[in-house]
């Protein structure tokens, strides 16, 4: 099994707090991951009881609530979210994304008034980007936050926003001064609890990760507070979001690579019992082959990732070499489900088997947190 591997990053603290993360996983979340698949979302509680457990903003100062730990933190709960077969808990885009931009950009005001009920989970964050008409070039947002007087008036619609349906609070990115390209962006911190103006479409249907939540969102006028502006300051958007681009990133490549190691895992098992011609399908010459290279991948992949996470703790990751990890393992991490379900047979076409619905969840990582072609471009610039 893989998960004897302990990255260099790894302390003895560390492993206490994966331990306790698998454990609340596998006991808490994971029975409930059929249940979440169908119902399309995972239960609203969930969020108080991982609160409760120090599994939300893990990564956040203790004074605003959160755990004090650093990323190594989120890469855990991330791999252990993969490695237990949880679905749909949309932590990654709460904690590691927008919790990291409230606590880097926030007045003293904003960090206080909302990272302790992010990190308890009596308010869900998401992080709304994507428009219709708009994905990788985020210049182009059309939605637009205008001041009028003490507040802002914002209009526009974004899509296939994650935690959309559940969220409480969400940052949105919109043009404080239409006028302007990337200047002319702020982000806009947007409470919807009896919101005026503010509606959430449907739940959308897609191809797998179908427990967690993936909204359009509608602003009709919506008016908020002058103090709505992250930061306080308006035209410091785009520059907010490619400061943390890098650790998002660099988290959907771990994300990648739990999931290439429940995958290989899962395989091991499966083709240690299953029997044709008499003999266990491990045991064909082609099984081990398959599996010797899946392997090596994830190994090549662990080594990519972690020597970035030490990069990103020294403070020295750049976004080019984060893109590269984010294309690259992704991709590894299709290929490894791939050539696993092929060795489940017809069984690994049934989503009652998770090698399936690994395969379909897996599918996105290549799009969402900038598509792989935009992370070549980036790594082409490199050069
Ligand atoms: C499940 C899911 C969850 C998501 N969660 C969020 C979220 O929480 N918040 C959020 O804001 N967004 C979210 N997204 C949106 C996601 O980030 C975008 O889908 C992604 O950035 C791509 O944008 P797009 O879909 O508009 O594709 P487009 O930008 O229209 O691109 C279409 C294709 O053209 C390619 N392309 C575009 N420009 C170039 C170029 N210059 N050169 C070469 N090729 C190019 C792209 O790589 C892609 O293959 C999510 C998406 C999904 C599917």
């Amino acid at each position: 099994m893989l998960d004897t591997y302990s990255p260099a990053w790894m302390t003895e603290d560390l492993e206490i707090f994966k331990d306790a993360v698998n454990k609340f996983y596998t006991r808490e979340f994971a029975p409930h991951s059929d249940r979440w698949t169908k119902q399309g979302h995972v239960d609203r509680d969930a969020w108080n009881k991982a609160g409760e457990a120090g599994l939300l903003c893990a990564s956040i100062p203790e004074e605003y609530g959160g755990g004090g730990g650093d990323y190594r933190h989120e890469a855990i709960l991330v791999e252990e979210m993969e490695r237990t077969g949880v679905v749909g808990f949309g932590n990654t885009v709460h904690s590691l994304i927008c919790a990291h931009y409230i606590n880097a950009y926030g007045t003293e005001e904003q960090k206080q008034h909302i990272l302790p009920k992010m990190a308890s989970g009596d308010m869900v964050c998401a992080i709304a980007m994507t428009e219709p008409g708009t994905g990788s070039d985020l210049q182009a947002v059309k939605t637009t936050a205008i001041k009028q007087g003490n507040q802002y008036v914002v209009n526009g619609s974004k899509t296939f926003i994650s935690n959309g349906q559940q969220a409480d609070l969400v940052i949105v990115v919109a043009k404080t001064d239409p006028s302007q390209g990337a200047k002319g962006m702020s982000l806009m911190l947007v409470e919807t609890q009896d919101t005026e103006g503010f509606s959430r479409g449907r739940n959308l249907d897609k191809m797998g990760q179908h427990a967690a939540d993936t909204s359009e969102l509608f602003f009709d006028d919506v008016k908020i507070p002058a103090t709505s502006v992250l930061g306080g300051e308006e035209g410091q958007g785009f520059y907010q979001l490619m400061q943390q681009l890098p650790a998002e990133r660099l988290i959907i490549a771990a994300q990648g690579l739990g999931a290439m190691e429940r995958a290989i895992d899962l395989t091991v098992d499966y083709t240690r019992q299953r029997k044709t011609f008499g003999n266990a399908i491990f045991d064909y010459q082609n099984t081990q082959f398959k599996l010797a290279e899946c392997k090596t991948t994830w190994m090549a992949a662990r080594a990519l990732v972690d020597q970035l996470t030490v990069q990103l703790l020294e403070g020295k990751l750049d976004a080019n070499s984060a893109a590269a990890a984010k294309f690259w393992v992704t991709e590894r991490q299709c290929e490894v489900i791939d050539d696993c379900l092929q060795l489940f047979g017809g069984y690994g076409y049934m989503d009652e088997y998770p090698i399936s619905r690994m395969y379909t969840d897996a599918r996105v990582q290549r799009i969402y947190g900038g598509s792989n072609e935009i992370m070549r471009m980036l790594v082409a610039r490199s050069l």
